[in-house]
């Protein structure tokens, strides 16, 4: 144990000391943009696999589908258990409207202790903190009865099928004991669950007539059917899940803490299902004067812990069918409410770091985005997430605070050696 105590103190002193190295790496992985669409990860992967070797360690690419590059590293070569697994995702959203940004959405600059620009928050400020985490333990290695891996995915924005998943079912090396993932929880949070993202789409169909003919042709329009749908669709938000006995405090304590960080938001969304309508889509001709045969809707709907998709969509086909027997109906990604037990090792490891690096126990919480984690808990691998501020997410003029990469990058570290070093 007093080993563990050493070699953590050696390597959160080099953290410290080469904070200005994390910097340039972070602003560095920051300015190579890998939009998803359409989440060509080639060169921000090989950038990877290059920095791992540099520091002596090995890499691997896999390409299992064309510019879909994924990178795996360990420590070990043999299967030595325990082994913890580092995942993170290299793809990020658009970065929209250049006029929306106050700064090139690239830049990758370093401004009043953040380094900004697209994909910062998620994940490129974890993913920077991780990987200088998982370099700098590499020097430590003999230290080690376990193994440690580090894996950089592509295809995570999409929840598409070439990155997390495919490297589960095709590279062994990535099936540990246990996952930490760098998504942006907030400092002062750790993440053990997620709600449900379930997608999906509804299809009208009308019939094509002179627009003049609508007052005796309206019941035939696929567009006003589909208005019609929209409030029995926002029904659902009525729906509330019951957690787990093993949840229950965690949850409740979760929404305290939302309300008291003015987030009434969080709060409401916790426990119930929400809804976002994506996308709409109707009609063919360029000019409003056909009706339209047919009309798509794009719905994301977040389904909390305690209920299922399919408990979701019962309800919702059988309010539909009241109203229209022949609305077409398409699940396009369904993944369930899933969450890793507050007694897990990992659980308890991150948070005594994430305590002795902040100075404060973090507050276990309940996802209401997803990340990559379900694919790992479904084959029994239990995982949490642990990143910066989770603000300003998704945002234009993204960026990540240094202090925050310093202090992620311990806590990968610290919970990754009191994992495979301790028993
Ligand atoms: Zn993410």
């Amino acid at each position: 144990l007093s080993n563990i105590k050493s070699v953590k103190k050696k390597v959160f002193k080099q953290i410290d000391e080469r904070k200005e190295e994390l910097v340039r790496l972070g602003s560095k992985i920051i300015s190579m943009p890998t939009e998803n669409p359409p989440g060509d990860t080639t060169e921000l992967g090989k950038f990877l696999k290059d920095y791992i070797e540099s520091k002596g360690l090995s890499a691997n690419i896999y390409e299992p589908k064309k510019s879909m590059v994924n990178v795996v590293s360990s420590l070990k070569r043999e299967n030595a258990q325990p082994h913890l697994i580092l995942n993170h995702h290299m793809d990020h959203f658009p970065a929209g409207e250049r006029s929306s940004w106050s700064f090139p959405p690239y830049c990758g600059d370093v401004v009043d202790g953040k380094i900004r620009g697209k994909g910062a928050t998620d994940m490129k400020g974890g993913l920077t903190a991780s990987l200088f985490a998982y370099t700098i333990l590499g020097n430590f290695d003999e230290e080690m009865t376990g193994n440690l891996t580090i894996m950089f995915v592509p295809d995570e924005e999409s929840a598409g099928p070439w990155g997390t998943r495919w490297l589960l079912d095709n590279v062994p090396e990535v099936r540990g004991s246990a996952v930490l993932n760098g998504e942006p929880s907030g400092i002062d949070n750790l993440a053990i669950g997620q709600k449900a993202c379930f997608f999906i789409r509804l299809r009208t169909l009308g019939a094509a007539f002179h627009g003049s003919t609508s007052a005796w042709t309206m019941k035939d329009n696929a567009i006003a059917k589909m208005s019609s749908l929209i409030p029995i669709i926002q029904m659902l938000t009525r729906l509330t899940g019951e957690a787990p006995q093993e949840l229950r405090e965690v949850m409740a304590t979760q929404k305290e803490w939302f309300r008291s960080s003015d987030q009434q938001g969080g709060a409401d969304s916790l426990e119930r299902v929400t809804i976002n309508f994506g996308k709409i889509k109707g009609g063919t001709s360029a000019l409003p004067n056909v009706v339209p045969e047919m009309c798509e809707l794009d719905v994301d709907i977040r389904v909390p812990i305690g209920l299922t998709s399919r408990d979701v969509a019962r309800v919702l086909q059988s309010e539909i069918a009241k109203v229209d027997r022949n609305v077409e109906y398409e699940v396009t990604q369904e993944i369930d409410p899933n969450w890793t037990s507050p007694n897990e090792k990992i659980v308890k490891l991150t948070v005594a770091n994430v305590e002795e690096v902040t100075g404060k126990k973090p507050q276990l919480e309940i996802s209401l985005w997803g990340s990559e984690l379900p694919y790992f808990r479904v084959r029994g691998i239990p995982g949490v997430c642990y990143g910066p501020s989770p603000v300003p997410m998704g945002m234009s003029n993204e960026y990540v605070k240094i202090d925050e990469l310093v202090t992620v990058a311990k806590v990968h570290a610290g919970t990754a050696l009191d994992y495979v070093m301790g028993n």
